[in-house]
This record gives structure tokens, sequence and C-alpha cells, in this order.
């Protein structure tokens, strides 16, 4: 009967023959060295001189590449080869002791057990430490290190890639504790290594996300098996949990573009899509690459704003009791080298979500505020009025650098309005107040654009420092057949009026509505009527011509 101990033993001993396997190359350099040294020895004089030291070579190879057991071997080889086979002086012929080389043999031995030991030993705990670096030590389920492991493994060439995200996470965790939180989450790896096919790779990308990579039969049939088994109530600790995730999934279809972490981009994409939506499941679609072409946009804008890409056009506003011009707004354009025009409604909500919108606005205000000093040094001082974006309200450090950058243009702030929209105002309308107030202060003007678009009434409004309503252009457009269009629009006049603002009346198209609005006391107006928005090298044309 094999004992445990024997079999340790045995398995130690293939071990170091597995590892000659997958590193053949040092060990056949070994077997040449062997004969090599014994040569060199030989024709070198015998033993006696200091060449026989060389043969610690091929031992110390064999103890650090192949372990203990086949440094032990080649230590024994290579102790034959300089003991009984190797002449004391090869001129006399003279034969060695036997105790001589019995006590060679027990050092060579001795030093092949020792490095091929201690390597050994060395590349164990190696392997352990990658082990624990590979795993999530809380859930005990692989993360991202271990990717590299799947890579080297992987067995076919097309893959379902679904995320995970266990969206009820953080109420599992205030109520029951992490620890059953990560109880759950090692059981629902467990569930899907048994229910999902061999070969399938369950990583835990981020406390709440897993990252599964299935070989590939149907993508909608891979994914329902996966809901299936992670809908199945857990019981953790005799608590039966249910767990709330949307999924995400996308395919790979080649071994270059299945070890690729970029898969995993589009199946997260998806996945958040899913999670927005309140939608189980959602499978990489024509949503996941609009969504990753407006990244690479994004990407791209940082780039654009300092060269000619993009640039400023200005939309006249005209004063409607004197059909004169009243003023400019300031409004983007990007044209993009690849893409063409992009409509800032496209790429402004984009930039909104990072922070690159600061570095956005101040390039805005900056080349307004050139072109509004370009006016004034034509003889026409006119307000240039520019976009404000929520996130540059609640930036703490807006209304310093907007200072700046006003001051530094020289033009005098009663040229300067801003616009914003209500729903901007309402995310915060306590510190939105206190920063409109400021800049009002300094003499600049607020305009609420999109007025109507939102909820608030006016009298709501009033709250805040505003000098101008910008009544939005879907009442305007719909005015004519739309009989309630004009008895709102009618309305938010007289009362704005009441109230002490001005009113201004966007998107006028055409005569009639001009017409119109004119008899409504309305005080100013923008639109295509008057003029499109005109790039600034025509600004000074169309003035002289309706001045
Ligand atoms: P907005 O501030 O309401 O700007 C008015 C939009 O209506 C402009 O579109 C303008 O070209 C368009 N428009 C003017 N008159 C007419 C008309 O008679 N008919 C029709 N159909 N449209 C008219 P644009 O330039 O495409 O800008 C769209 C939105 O993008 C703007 O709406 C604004 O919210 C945003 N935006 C544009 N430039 C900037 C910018 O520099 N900064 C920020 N934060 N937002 C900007
Ligand atoms: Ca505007
Ligand atoms: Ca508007």
């Amino acid at each position: 009967m094999k004992t445990n101990k024997d079999r340790k033993n045995l398995k130690f001993i293939i071990d170091d023959w597995i590892a000659i396997k997958k590193n053949p190359y040092i060990f056949f350099l070994i077997i040449i060295l062997l004969p090599l040294i014994y040569f060199l020895v030989y024709s070198t004089g015998g033993i006696k001189f200091v060449y026989s030291h060389t043969m610690y070579i091929p031992i110390i190879l064999a103890g650090i590449f192949y372990g203990p057991y086949i440094g032990m071997g080649i230590a024994f080889i290579a102790a034959i080869l300089l003991g009984p086979l190797m002449p004391i002086d090869t001129i006399t012929n003279e034969i060695q002791d036997p105790i001589n080389w019995l006590y060679r043999m027990l050092i060579f031995i001795i030093v092949g057990f020792i490095i091929g030991y201690a390597s050994k030993r060395l590349r164990k705990d190696a392997l352990h430490i990658e082990n624990l670096m590979s795993m999530n030590q809380e859930t005990f389920v692989p993360n991202t290190n271990y990717l590299k492991k799947v890579y080297e493994s992987l067995d076919f060439s097309t893959y379902s890639i679904i995320t995970v995200l266990i969206n009820n996470h953080h109420s599992i965790i205030d109520i029951l504790g992490v620890t059953i939180y990560h109880n759950l989450v090692h059981q629902i790896y467990v569930d899907l290594k048994s229910g999902l096919p061999d070969k399938s790779y369950i990583i835990q990308s981020d406390s709440n996300k897993l990252w599964i990579m299935s070989p590939l039969k149907e993508l909608e049939t891979d994914v329902k098996r996966v809901i299936t088994i992670i809908s199945d109530t857990k019981q953790i600790k005799g608590i039966p949990l249910y767990v709330d995730f949307s999924i995400g999934a996308s395919t790979c279809h080649s071994f270059g573009e299945c070890k690729n972490m970029s898969v995993f981009e589009d199946s997260d994409v998806s996945a958040r899509y899913a999670q927005i939506n309140n939608l189980l499941y959602v499978i990489g679609d024509k949503e996941k690459y609009r969504r990753r072409s407006e990244y690479d946009l994004l990407a791209s804008f940082n780039e654009a704003l300092s060269s000619k890409e993009t640039f400023l056009v200005f939309q006249p506003k005209i004063d409607l009791h004197t059909q004169k011009p009243f003023g400019f707004e300031a409004l983007t354009r990007w044209i993009h080298p690849t893409r063409g025009s992009i409509p800032p409604d496209v790429f402004v909500p984009l930039i909104e979500e990072t922070k690159l919108i600061h570095v956005f606005t101040d390039w805005v205000l900056k080349n307004a505020l050139i072109k509004c000093k370009d006016m004034m040094e034509q003889s026409f001082n006119l307000p240039i009025s520019i976009n404000i974006s929520a996130k540059n309200l609640y930036d703490p450090k807006f209304y310093e650098r907007s200072m700046n950058i006003i001051t530094e243009s020289k033009v005098p702030t009663h040229l300067i309005e801003f616009e914003l929209t209500e729903s901007t105002l309402m995310i915060n309308p306590n510190e939105s107040r206190k920063v409109l107030q400021s800049f009002v202060d300094q003499g600049i003007k607020i305009s609420l654009d999109d007025f109507g678009s939102g909820y608030s009434s006016l009298a709501y409004l009033t709250q805040f420092p505003i000098h101008f309503i910008k009544i939005d252009r879907f009442f305007i457009q719909n005015i004519m057949n739309d009989p309630s269009m004009l008895t709102i629009v009618d309305s938010t006049i007289q009362l704005s009026k009441d109230l002490g603002y001005k009113v201004v009346v966007e998107g006028v198209e055409t005569k009639e509505i001009a017409d119109l609005i004119a008899t409504k006391g309305c005080d100013y107006a923008q639109g295509y009527y008057y003029a499109k928005p005109m790039p600034a090298k025509e600004i000074s044309a169309w003035y002289n011509l309706n001045k």
C-alpha cells in the first residue's frame, strides 16, 4: 500500500519530469555540457587541475530548472564522469582514490538537491502568490488578473461575452452585511461554474460585476442560460436571497479578438444600458456602437478645440420695437475631419459628462468676447450671449475663471449675457441663485433659455436674478397651427412683462410668425426669418445692411 507520503514524493518527481517536458532546451544543454566538461577536464590534464569545478554548472542548472531529483540525477552522472572515469593525471594515468570521488559525488548530490529544492520552493511560493493575486480574497472568485491565464488556455475562437451587473448589491450590503454579499457572489460563481459548459470562464471584475466567457452557441440562448442560473434563489446562511441584475452581452470571433479586454467593454456598455433602462438584458447592438463612436468623438474633442475644427457662429437677436439688431448669440460649430458637421445637440451633452465642459465654455466665452471686442472696435456695441451648462454653473471655479477671461477681454460686462435653462437652475436653486447673483452684481445679464420646456412657473423663477425670458422655439413653431400654443405664448409674454422681464422669442422662421409676435408685445426675436447663425467674418456686412 502506498502511503500519502509516497504519493507526495512521487508527485514531486513527476513534477520534475513535467518541468523537463515544458522546458526541454535547458535539459539538452545540460546533457551536452556533461561530456563537454568531461573532455575539458580530461584534455587539461585530469582531475587534479581546477577545471573540474566547471561541472557545477550543469548541476546548478538542473537544480534551478528541474528541481531536486533531476538536480541530484545530473549530480550523480557528473560525479561518475569526474569519478571512476577520470584519472588524477592523464599523463601518468594515475586513477583516483574511490574515497576522493565518492566524497565529491556526495557534495555534487547535496548541491543538486539544495539548489533544486530551493528553486522549487520559490517557484511554488511564486505560484501561490500568483494564485492569491488572481483571486478576489473576499469572494474567492477569479479576478481580472486571472484573465492572463484564461488567454493562455483559450480553446475556442468564438465566445459569448457576458457582463452581469448586480443591481441590488448596495441594499444587500446595507441590510445583511458585506460578508453575506461576498458569500452570495461566491454562490453565483459556483452556480455559474456548474451550470455553464466546460471551458467557460467567470471573472469578478468589480464588486458588483461579473464577466463570463463561454464557448459561443447562440448568444441569446447563452444569455438566457445565465439568467436562469442567476435568477434561482440563492440560500446564503439560511437566508433566501434574490439577485436583481442586468446583463449585457456581445461576442468575439477570433483568438485575437477574444484575447482583447475591449470585448468586455462592449458587453459592459450594453449591461449599463440595460441597467439604466430597467431591462433584464441587452445584446450588444447598434446602440452600443453608437455610444462607442460617441466616446471616440469625445476623445477627439479636446484636440478639435485647439484646431480650426471648432468655431463660433453668431445669430442676431432683433429688437422688435425698432426692427434693428439688438445682440448676438454665440453658437458652436464642429466640423469633424471624417464625420463632417456634428451638431451641438450631439456633442454638448457628451462633453457635459466630462470635465471638458469647463474647457469648452471657457473657450466659447473667450472667443465670443474676442468677436465682441472686434465689433466694438468697428463701433457697434452689441451684446453677446453665450450658453452656459449646468456643470459650469455648479463648478466652484467657474465664477473666477469667467471673470478673469472677461477682464482680459476688456469687454464691458453690460455687453455680456449668459443663457441658462430652467432645469439647470432647478438642480440646486440656492446655489444657482448665489452664482447668478455674483455675475449680475458684475453687470452681466442673465437669460432664461428654452422657457416652457421645463415645469417651473414664472412666479417661482422670480427668486432668480433674471433679465430675459427666451420662450422655447417649440411653442413659436407651432403657434400658427395650434391655438393652445398661441394662448401659452400670449400669457407667458404678459406674465413675464408683469414680472419685469424682457421677452425673447426664438425660432421665428416666417414673416407670419414675426408679424404675429410683434403684435403680442414681445421685446426681442431670434430666428431663421431674420438671420441664420453666421460666421464671425460675415457679421459686419450683415450689420451694415440691417442697422
Ligand atoms: P439653443 O441655445 O436653444 O440655441 C438655439 C438653437 O436654435 C441653435 O441651434 C440655432 O441654430 C437654432 N435656431 C435658431 N433660429 C432657428 C429657427 O428659426 N429655426 C430652427 N429650427 N432653429 C433655429 P444649434 O446651434 O444647433 O444649437 C443647439 C443647441 O446646442 C443650443 O440650443 C444650445 O443648447 C447648444 N449649444 C450650441 N452652442 C453651444 C455652446 O457654445 N455652448 C453650450 N453650452 N451649448 C451650446
Ligand atoms: Ca441659447
Ligand atoms: Ca433656446
